[in-house]
């Protein structure tokens, strides 16, 4: 599942990344593909997140997307929600 880009453009307005806390870097590279956090072994929790990554080193920011806003709990059992219905 992706996130819907204008929902993403909101909330990256409404963050600072600043600088990589391992490298010092400015840049960073948003990914709008929702990610699953899974509880080991038993995988009965998961986190939906999205990747926020540091071009030079790779450091990853992961942002929770339940606690950003950038979906709902029935957006992301029904990935398909935002495609036509007919
Ligand atoms: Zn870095």
């Amino acid at each position: 599942m992706r996130i819907d880009s204008n929902k993403l453009s909101e909330y990256l307005k409404k963050i600072t990344l600043g600088k990589c806390p391992l490298c010092d870097h400015e840049q960073w590279e948003v990914s709008d593909y929702v990610f699953a956090l899974i509880e080991y072994p038993e995988e009965t929790k998961c986190t939906p997140v999205i990747s926020i990554t540091c071009e030079n080193c790779g450091y990853i920011h992961f942002v929770n997307v339940l606690n950003a806003k950038l979906a709902t709990v029935e957006m992301l059992e029904n990935p398909d929600w935002n495609k036509a219905d007919d």
